[in-house]
This record gives structure tokens, sequence and C-alpha cells, in this order.
């Protein structure tokens, strides 16, 4: 059946309206925008949506697991702790996880990407194998960790976009994966054949908002020919897939890629002549400006994850750049360590203003309110990047929206035209009230209903991970 919405204020592409029927098809995809209606607020059949009305944010890059280890390595373990060492502790946690505990880790930490503002995830997924190292596989043939992370989406009502991750070498020129690494081996065949299965899958579900996409771990784990190889199959199986990869995080990772290609890495990347507009490229924090601008001419996305890359001491994405050259810039919580649009937005801004020494300086020709220009491209290339209609409150799209709250004190005096830098910028978060996915309410009063029992089972799962 349709469902009809009237949404008091709502962001649409063309800019703030108000009193909008927004029709919603039974599959979740919006049929139609009608602004200025004139239905009475008590007919029977229409839902009011109260607030002022955005997009929901896309979440374009997410390792659920490492949920369990937010907080946890913040004590120094070396002299000198950096990603390397990190690294060792992240490891330990996945190599203590099963298919159960990650469904109970992804529950909990997709109820709080819901109730920050994220209406969609992209997870990048390498923990393939069992904890003894052989395959544990669930009942449609795939890993029974992938089944782990769509049990938790479906569950807690966020849209997925999985992407299962090749990870087949420890470095560059094919190091052997490290004992520490066995569970995210797979041969190239074992991947293509999986994801296909998966794709079948999909299609004959034919669910809106949970698909398939791929990854490659880095270009550490992944040679360039198994790159170009694989995703000539990949493109085969779905000329729309979205692939995703690792790149140029860490200045030690550029440094190897020279020694072994003679290219920087997302120089290298770039030549093997595969990215394109499906791709989205994770981190790219040490870029020259050729690199950023040739990603940005071939349509791909960027995701930035600014919170990790801080807590990781990973060094400073040039946004200012990346933007210049009209690149599609997405964000994402990847590691975890906080979960909220709204701190990796107000850190894509501040961390210009820091070096730039001056205020405002995301903001566009078009769009004066960083707020509102942060939230919108991130929200489209986050779109672009998980494959899916999301992103903007449009027909075709899906449903997928939160609804502010104007009187939280957050929010209390904005017009609806600064609703977005109260949000980014004046802790607004608090302020999202309500939230739909696929036009259905995901949570309601600011809290997901799955929350008290994801919480119990997650300290559940800490417990018996911490014990073994
Ligand atoms: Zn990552």
């Amino acid at each position: 059946m349709r469902r009809r919405y009237r949404l008091d204020w709502v962001l649409l592409p063309e800019g703030w309206a108000r009193d909008v029927i927004v029709t919603v098809s039974p599959s979740g995809t919006i049929d139609a925008v009608a602004a200025g209606a004139t239905t009475p607020r008590t007919e029977g059949d229409v839902e009011r949506v109260a607030g002022y009305v955005v997009p929901g944010m896309p979440n374009a890059h997410s390792h659920a697991f490492q949920r369990a280890l937010a907080g946890r390595a913040e004590a120094r373990a070396a002299a000198r702790d950096s990603f390397w060492t990190w690294r060792h502790a992240m490891y330990a946690i996945a190599n203590q996880i099963d298919a159960a505990d990650l469904r109970a880790i992804a529950t909990l930490l997709f109820v709080e990407m819901l109730e920050a503002g994220y209406t969609a995830v992209a997870e990048f997924h390498y923990l393939h194998r069992a904890r003894d190292g052989g395959w544990d596989l669930a009942s449609d043939g795939a890993p029974a960790t992938w089944e782990a992370i769509r049990a938790a989406a479906r569950d807690t009502g966020i849209g997925l976009t999985l992407l299962p991750t090749l990870y087949q070498a420890a470095d560059f020129g094919g190091v052997p994966l490290r004992a520490d690494q066995r569970r995210f081996r797979a041969t190239t065949a074992e991947f293509l054949d999986a994801i296909g299965r998966r794709l079948t899958a999909d299609r004959a579900a034919g669910a809106t908002a949970v698909r398939t996409g791929a990854a490659f771990h880095s270009l550490r784990a992944v040679s360039i020919e198994t790159i170009r190889e694989a995703t000539a199959h990949l493109r085969a199986l779905d000329p729309a897939l979205p692939i995703h990869i690792h790149v140029a995080e860490q200045r030690r990772e550029v440094r190897a890629c020279e020694r072994a290609t003679g290219a920087r890495p997302i120089d290298w990347l770039m030549r093997a002549g595969v990215v394109d507009d499906r791709w989205c490229l994770v981190h790219c924090t040490h870029a020259t400006r050729a690199e950023l601008a040739a990603v940005a001419e071939a349509g791909a996305a960027i995701c930035a994850s600014i919170s990790t890359e801080a807590n990781l001491g990973d060094g400073f994405f040039d946004a200012i750049t990346f933007r210049g050259a009209r690149g599609h810039l997405a964000i994402g919580s990847d590691s975890q360590s906080t979960v909220d649009p709204t701190e990796e937005l107000r850190w894509l801004e501040y961390q210009q203003r820091l070096r730039r020494r001056r205020r405002n300086v995301l903001a566009t020709a078009d769009e004066p309110h960083v707020g509102t220009a942060l939230w919108r491209t991130a929200a489209l290339a986050g779109a672009r990047a998980l494959g899916q209609a999301i992103g903007e409150i449009s027909v075709g799209r899906r449903a997928d929206w939160l609804a502010l709250d104007p009187a939280h004190p957050a929010l209390a005096g904005a017009a609806p035209e600064a609703a977005l830098d109260h949000l980014v910028f004046a802790g607004g978060r608090h302020a999202i009230r309500e939230v739909y996915v696929a036009g259905r309410r995901a949570l309601a009063e600011h809290r997901h209903p799955l929350r008290a029992a994801a919480e119990e089972a997650y300290r559940e799962v800490l417990r018996r991970i911490d014990a073994r």
C-alpha cells in the first residue's frame, strides 16, 4: 500500500519547503513530492511528520566488529603508539569474535547509527572465516559473519550495502598473511563465487534497503593484477556494483607503495584503469593535488573518516582541494571510536579552519550555510558510495529522512535554513527525534526500540570475549 506523509518543513534538492506531501511506494521509494499542499492535517491516511525534515545520512565506511574496541585502545602501549600498534589490539579483538558475537555487536552499533542520524551503512567486511581459520558457512552458502551483518541490519531497520572484502597478503609483493590475519583470507574464486550467489539472492528477494557490493582491502592486501581481474568479473556480475578500497591512509603505506611500484598509491590505483564512478576510495589522507583531481575526474567518491583518522593519528585530509575539484566527499564511522555524522562533518570543517586560520571554509557559492553544504554533499556522495538511491528527498529515492525537533535547546531559535548548522555545530544530534528508513519509522522520541536489549547483549559479548 502507498503511504502518504505530510512534512511540516523539509529540505528538498531546491531548498526548504513548507507543508509538503510525500507519497511512498510499498517498497519504500518516493513516488511523488507535492509542495504547498492544502490537504487538511487531520486527514486519516496522511501521517504528519513534525519539525525539520532532512535527508538521512549514509555511512560510507564501517567495520562493525571494531565497535568492541572503541575506548579500549586509548592507553599508551608503546613509547610511540601509532596506527600499527593499534592494529595489534584490533587483530586481538577480531580473533575473539564469532558470528553470533558479531551479530550482537553490529545490532547495538546499528541502533547507535540510527539514533545519530545514519540511515544506511556500507559495511567493509573482511572477517570471513571462523575463529579457527576454517569456513563457517550460513545456509545461503556465504560466510556466517556476512549473514550476521545482514541480520543486524534487518533487525534494526538500517539500510545496508555489504562489501565483502578481498584480503590476500600482508604487504606489497604478496607477503603471506600473518597468523593473526588468517580469518581474512579468501581466494579470488571463493570471493567472486560468494558475491555472485549473494547478488542472485538479492535480486530474488527484491529488497530495496539491502544490497551487495565488494571491496579490496588495500593495495598492500591485493595485487593490482588481481584487482584488475576481479573488477572485470564483478562488473560482469553487476555493472553498477559499488567497489571500495582503503588507500593512502598512512605515510608508511605510501613509502612502501613507492618502493614496490615506483608510484604513490592513489596514482598507482588510478593507472590501473579500473576506477570509475561506482568506486569509493577510503581515506586518501596522503594525496597530492593531482591525485585528488584524478579521483574527482573519474567520478569516484572519497570517504573521509575524520574521527578515525584523528584517533589513529593518520594525518589531515585535504577537503578544500577535493571539493574544489568537484569531488564527491562522503563520510564514515570506520573504527567506531565515534558514531556520529555531525562530529565527522564538524571536524571536516574544523581541521580546515585550524590549518587556514579562517572560518566557514567549506561553504559554497550556492550554499553559505556550512552545515547545510556539508550535510547535502556527504549525503549525496554517500548514496553514490553505497550504490543506493538515497541521499536526498526526491522522486525515485528511498524515503530515508530525519525529523529534527525545533523545540530542542540545540535548535531553539533556528530558522529551517540554519537547522543543519545547529545540528552540525551546536550539539544538535540530540534534536534528532524521529528517523525513517524506506518510509518506515525506525526510531521515535530519540530512541530505538531495540536499544535496551541490544545493550544487554553487547555487554554479554564483551564479558565473553574478555574471558576467552
Ligand atoms: Zn577502514
